[in-house]
């Protein structure tokens, strides 16, 4: 498995100093590009950064806005057992200025990018400080973030100030910042270029097409961030045992999961930039909320043996209470001239026709299930995440119907494989950037041809034409051989 981060072939550089190293005072990964790439790999380059860390002592929080984190703590698990309740600590938020902005504008061509000494693309969503004053030159003032990196170390994370620029100028930089005057800088910010292979040379499994058993994952694919390499990791990692044990791989679809539109993004698109997962890159993204991805993702963990009995306990109750209370829900009524259904009436300005359900109420804009606690109509028993669970379930279940529908419509056909011995450029109906871009790419079904850039709608039809006719020759030429051959005695 190859997961070389930022590693592969890195160069940090801040102004127009730069080294070998995968992260400031770590050494790159020198040479294994030369092999990938004599093997047939290819391979690009891309860039990113961090900015400056600064000592907290060295800050006047009087000038700085709290920014306290949720009221309500959320998990990422949903075993009750990781959870630990912690003190939250706040961050900060200051503003650049117009001093900060002069400086940067003065002294642009000592970054590396703007210098010209790099030009690998850096993430669209993360730029740079000098970015933000280019490509926004009209904004006065840019937000910036002070997150403590830890309980008790001093290191205060800069958000949104990484920069390329040089370490002399960068004290002056962040000491234009409010509440950062006589601040320390502990580390500088610095950009890192490194080699990644991009992914179209990986099934979904994320195991490498060129080479059996070799599986890349992470910042070698061409994402960037915490969660995106995490999460291929899982893929890769669960495919490699699979294939030890020569058990089937498993795919994560788009439908099903951010994992799986992720992942069908890195293996059929062209991408040329650091990849992040946003929410926006989901087309089912009404059915893939952090709400219910133990619903969509913890039987596949179960089949997988990932999921232990504790686990699958917690979960099928879970699954239990909340079908249960959405039952309660649909069955029990409010009356118009019962005492309860006069009051909620006019705490909610909204008239009751006859008697309506508690999911009816549900539905109305602006009532959430916590109203239902003031009338003793909610399931004392029930803990808020399942609380939660049934209330979107019910409130959004028109959008989400609808959304289930266009899935299960583009399902019928998306899921329809591809003959691993199609060769597209015998396809003459298919455009010749499409011809390219499939036997590249090389998908595994009509779904994820559709989804490979450069392939418009059109090549789509034209695949499929080609493939229904390509059965019927099969079926004909299969008849022929089932006839018995004529002989004579
Ligand atoms: C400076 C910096 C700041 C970042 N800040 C954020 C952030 O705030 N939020 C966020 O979401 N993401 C951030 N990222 C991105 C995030 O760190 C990476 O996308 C993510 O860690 C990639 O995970 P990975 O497992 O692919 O690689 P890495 O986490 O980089 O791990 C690669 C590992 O492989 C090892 N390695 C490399 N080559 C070899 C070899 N040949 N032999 C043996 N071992 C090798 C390295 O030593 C390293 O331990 C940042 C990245 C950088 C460089």
């Amino acid at each position: 498995m190859l997961t070389t981060g930022t590693f592969l072939g890195g160069v940090i550089w801040v102004g127009n100093k730069s080294m070998s190293a995968g992260r400031a005072g770590e050494f790159a990964a020198v040479g294994l590009t030369e092999t990938l790439n004599r093997m047939g790999f290819e391979t690009g380059r891309l860039k990113t950064g961090t900015p400056a860390r600064v000592d907290k002592r060295s800050i006047d929080y009087s000038q700085l806005e709290p920014q306290p984190g949720d009221d309500e703590v959320r998990w990422f698990s949903f075993d009750p057992e990781v959870w630990v309740e912690r003190e939250q600590i706040p961050c900060y938020l200051t503003r650049t200025t117009a001093e900060t902005h002069r400086l940067i504008r003065e002294n642009l061509h000592l970054s590396p990018v703007y210098g010209g000494w790099v030009d690998a693309k850096g993430p669209r969503y993360c730029p740079s400080i000098e970015d933000k004053i280019v490509r926004f030159a009209d904004k006065e003032s840019h937000q910036i973030f002070i997150e403590p990196e830890g309980r008790d170390i001093p290191d205060l994370y800069i958000q949104g100030f990484s920069t390329g620029l040089p370490e002399a100028l960068q004290i002056h930089l962040l000491r234009s910042l409010p509440g950062l005057e006589n601040c320390s800088m502990l580390r500088p910010a610095y950009a890192v270029e490194y080699d990644y292979l991009p992914a179209t040379q990986c099934y979904p499994t994320l195991m490498t097409k060129k080479i059996d058993g070799l599986f890349c994952a992470g910042q070698i694919n061409g994402t960037t961030g915490y969660e995106e390499a995490a999460g291929q990791g899982l893929v890769a990692g669960i495919n490699a045992a699979r294939l030890c044990r020569s058990q089937s791989p498993v795919i994560f679809t788009r439908e099903q999961s951010y994992l799986g539109t992720l992942i069908d993004d890195l293996c059929t698109k062209d991408l040329r930039e650091p990849y992040r997962m946003l929410t926006s890159r989901s087309e089912y993204r009404l059915l893939l909320r952090s709400d219910n991805a133990d619903q969509r993702l913890t039987p596949i963990g179960r089949e997988i043996g990932l999921i232990d009995d504790r686990r699958w306990e917690i979960f099928t109750r879970k699954q239990a209470n909340i079908a249960a209370e959405k039952e309660r829900l649909h069955e029990t009524r409010v009356k118009e001239h019962d005492e309860l259904g006069r009051q909620i009436a006019a705490d909610t300005q909204q008239a009751i026709k006859g008697s309506i359900t508690l999911a009816d109420l549900l539905r109305r804009p602006g009532f959430h299930y916590v109203n239902l606690d003031r009338y003793g109509l909610s399931n004392p028993d029930l803990i808020q995440e399942e609380r939660e669970g049934a209330e979107i379930d019910i409130k959004y279940s028109g959008y989400i119907q609808r959304q289930q529908n266009q899935i299960d419509q583009i399902l019928r056909q998306a899921n329809r494989p591809l003959p691993a011995d199609l060769d597209y450029n015998q396809i003459e109906t298919l455009s010749k950037e499409s011809r390219e871009k499939l036997s590249q790419v090389r998908p595994l079904t009509i779904g994820q041809a559709a989804r490979t850039g450069g392939v418009n709608p059109a090549d789509v039809n034209a695949l499929l034409v080609y493939l229904e006719i390509r059965s019927r020759c099969a079926e004909t030429d299969s008849r022929e051989l089932a006839k018995p051959i004529p002989f004579k005695v």
